[in-house]
């Protein structure tokens, strides 16, 4: 078993071919702790040259891995699920410091994650290929699906272990091997989480490389690299618009899960009580830095007084503080700069004629003045064209709107360029069956929000992406499709300038 650091190290190398690595030129950047401010650990800024040592390490890797039997695949990533199930509390101590996110939060996340590669594990020997039947006499025809070889995986710095969990066994289990690109924010519990797997004696050196580093000094190189034949992006829209024009180059495929400005629904019939506690996990947890955060309330008229009296009683209640304390509802924000940008849409709600009802400033923490807290907040009166109406916020706060029936709702809930995910709570089975077709989202919820597990395939339109992490369509986006036509006749060939 691979120690997990609980103790800041000096620094950490990239991980490639089983070993720690140092850059080239040997630069490091900070890992800061958000709950101080400080860095707290350093990691290796990686460029070109360590791009092209993983991915040759990963090519390498590629014929060997992808040779196993699919069942020994199998095999290995419930190995490696064991693995990291024993590690996970450490796994997630090493996350919670680097990105801030609440013990409370994370342990149970991690501990969960073995779960997805234990699915993956179970659908390895199961990629479906066809028999096709042709209009041609004497010709056998069939399909399979194969690797692409060496796939690019690229994760934020808000949940990294859970959307590395939602690619990585996917990607193996099909027989890929990959090189990994952290965020440069909290790169700590991905460099853990490798050392674990391999450690479990089930993952070859080389399969999995980890290079961490700037998105566009590492991100960039390696999206567009000729031997990268697949790309996984988790992350905003402005680099996944980068990732598109790097793949020019290669013409990888990629997969896009990016941000959202989900709508949450509250109809008159709903429970109340269960609506609000709804919202609030859909905002509030993880300090709203999700990004399925369901950031825009629409509240049927008759209720919406109620609603917001209900929401800012229990807002009320919630405790901001230290990521390690029990108490803590709401941890800090997982790097500076998101202070600023959730201050600054704040202000521009207030600008465009909002009230904040709730919240509204950065929370000074009594021990830890200089990390980066912000209150839960809440804000009502704002129209559609509001920038907190429009923008993703990834920050602990919500709008909320009146309506009155349910075109309006549904009018309200569409009026986005993203298309993540919808929350819709009603007790009208009715009504609930009608409008989920008509909401333009990936993913609806119903009298429930943020529930994920890895049978399921998550994935979003328009802005927030396209295509699918988790279920059997997630394994399959990891898979290229090859057609086979066999001559089963001994008839000699036709005529060689007529197609057949
Ligand atoms: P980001 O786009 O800044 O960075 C994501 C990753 O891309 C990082 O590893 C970064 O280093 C890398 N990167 C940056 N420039 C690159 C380039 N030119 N080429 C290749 N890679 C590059 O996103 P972030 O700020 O780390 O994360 C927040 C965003 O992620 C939010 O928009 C959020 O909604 C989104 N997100 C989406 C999901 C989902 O599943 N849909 C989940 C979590 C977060």
């Amino acid at each position: 078993m691979a120690v997990v650091h609980s103790d800041p190290v000096r620094a950490y190398g990239h991980w490639i071919a089983g070993a720690f690595v140092e850059s080239s030129n040997g630069a490091l950047l900070d890992s800061f702790d958000p709950s101080t401010g400080r860095p707290w650990t350093r990691i290796a800024r990686g460029g070109q040259a360590e791009v092209e040592v993983a991915v040759a390490a990963a090519a390498a890797a590629f014929p060997a891995w992808s040779a196993l039997s699919p069942r020994e695949r199998g095999k290995r990533l419930i190995v490696m699920a064991d693995a990291f199930e024993a590690a996970s509390p450490a796994l997630a101590a090493a996350e919670s410091r680097d990105n801030g996110k609440l013990m409370r939060e994370v342990a149970p996340l991690v501990s969960y994650l073995p779960e997805y590669f234990r699915y993956f594990a179970e659908l390895a020997d199961k990629v479906p290929g066809e028999v096709v039947s042709t209009d041609k006499t004497g010709m056998f025809a069939y399909t399979t699906r194969e690797p692409f070889g060496v796939c690019a995986l690229i994760t934020p710095w808000n949940s990294p272990l859970y959307l590395l969990s939602t690619k990585l066994p996917a990607a193996l289990a099909a027989g890929n091997t990959v090189v990994v690109k952290p965020s440069e924010h909290a790169s700590v519990s991905t460099l853990e989480l490798v050392q674990v797997l391999e450690a479990s004696g089930a993952l070859p050196a080389g399969v999995v490389n980890v290079v961490t580093g700037l998105g566009p000094e590492v991100g960039a190189h390696l999206v567009s690299h000729p031997r990268v034949a697949k790309i996984a992006f988790t992350g905003g829209l402005a680099t996944a618009r980068a990732v598109i024009t790097g793949t020019a180059q290669n013409l990888a495929p990629v997969s896009l899960e990016l941000g959202g400005k989900s709508p949450q629904l509250i109809f008159e019939d709903a429970d109340l009580p269960n609506a609000v506690v709804g919202v609030i996990a859909g905002v509030f947890a993880a300090s709203g830095q999700s990004c399925v955060a369901g950031s825009r309330v629409f509240v049927q008229a008759s209720i919406y007084d109620r609603f917001i009296a209900e929401l800012r009683e229990r807002v009320s209640q919630i405790t901001v503080g230290h990521p390690t304390d029990p108490s803590s509802d709401i941890g800090p924000l997982a790097i500076a700069d998101q202070l600023t940008r959730v201050a600054g849409l704040v202000s521009s709600a207030v600008r465009s004629g909002g009230t904040v009802v709730y919240g509204g400033q950065r929370y000074v923490h009594p021990d830890n003045p200089d990390g980066w807290y912000f209150e839960p907040t809440i804000v009502t009166g704002l129209d559609m064209t509001a920038p907190l109406m429009r923008e993703e916020v990834f920050g602990p706060v919500v709008a909320v709107t009146p309506f009155e029936d349910e075109d309006e709702a549904v009018r309200l809930a569409n009026d986005t360029d993203f298309g993540l995910a919808a929350g819709l709570w009603t007790n009208d089975v009715r009504r609930a069956h009608r409008l989920v077709p008509k909401l333009a989202a990936g993913l609806v919820w119903v009298n429930t929000y943020r529930v994920a597990g890895p049978a399921v395939p998550f994935g979003g339109r328009g802005l927030s992406g396209y295509g699918v992490e988790g279920g059997t369509a997630g394994l399959t986006e990891f898979t290229q499709s090859k057609s086979v036509w066999i001559n089963t006749s001994s008839d000699p060939m036709a005529d060689p300038f007529k197609m057949r």
